[in-house]
């Protein structure tokens, strides 16, 4: 009943919402999808959103916060999200319904405590109002989200190693966004500090960061454009094995599906 489970909704850019949490409760890290397709995505789980503590927040962009004014609002889950955060969702021409109530404020580093879950934000680079990830510890386990980044920062990295699950962004493949349908400034923007990483900075990372505590990698936010999941995951297992890590024992590499449910992880 207590162990620790997580789901992904939904990773793209045409929403995000990844669900950690028990049997019978926990959080949503965005909440980037219709609220019917989040409660659907809930009820498979046999949970609805009295069942949700809160909602933390990664940044202002719509394919993070589409539903974030229903479910704060008429559901009356608390949303977490920095001051800037707020500020920028309550801006969004997107979310019609304003928070108030609703609304939690948070500050990097700080630890919130929801149940038995710990949860603390740490900064990104990003182009939005503010950005941060998430790390979120259950009975000794860290679960890490670094989402909608530009690169992996010292802090970013200090949190990710010392995690023994990841969401760990994987945008783009660097020929496919050359080549691809996108205009250059598009492409320039993307590749930048404050865009998105790709998979070879995603691969660079985790082998040369590589811990046999990490047992899942979930790819997250992969580009319908400029990416393929069985792109992103060669690119990174190759890299591991260039570099002589004997992965395939320890982590499983999963590319989250952009626009479906991802199936449910139960872990030890
Ligand atoms: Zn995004
Ligand atoms: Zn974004």
């Amino acid at each position: 009943m207590d162990r620790l489970r997580f789901r992904s909704l939904a990773s793209g850019s045409s929403g995000n919402c990844y669900f950690i949490g028990t049997a019978s409760y926990g959080i949503l890290i965005d909440a980037g999808v219709g609220v019917r397709a989040t409660r659907k995505f809930l009820k498979g789980m046999g949970l609805d959103f009295h069942h949700i503590q809160g909602v933390f927040i990664t940044h202002d962009h719509i394919d993070h916060i589409k539903a974030v004014g229903t479910i704060g609002e008429k559901h009356h889950v608390p949303i977490y999200a920095t001051k800037a955060v707020h500020e920028g969702i309550n801006k969004s021409y997107c979310v019609t319904q304003k928070l108030s109530s609703s609304q939690r404020f948070i500050d990097i580093n700080q630890k919130i405590k929801v149940g038995e879950f710990v949860i603390q934000a740490f900064p990104v680079l990003h182009d939005a109002s503010d950005s941060v990830g998430y790390s979120v510890e259950y009975r000794g386990k860290t679960f890490t989200f670094a989402t909608d980044l530009g690169y992996i920062s010292d802090v970013v990295a200090e949190h990710l190693v010392k995690s023994d699950y990841l969401v760990l962004e994987a945008n783009y493949d660097e020929d496919m966004l050359a080549n691809g349908p996108y205009p250059s400034h598009l492409q320039q923007r993307i590749k930048s500090r404050t865009g998105h990483l790709c998979n070879v900075q995603t691969a660079e990372f985790l082998a040369n960061y590589y811990t046999d505590r990490w047992k899942y990698v979930f790819l997250c936010h992969l580009s319908k454009a400029n990416n393929l999941p069985e792109l992103a995951y060669t690119t990174i297992a190759e890299q591991l094995k260039s570099q002589m890590i004997d992965f395939e024992n320890t982590m499983e590499i999963i590319p989250l599906e952009r626009m479906s449910p991802s199936a449910l992880y139960i872990f030890d």
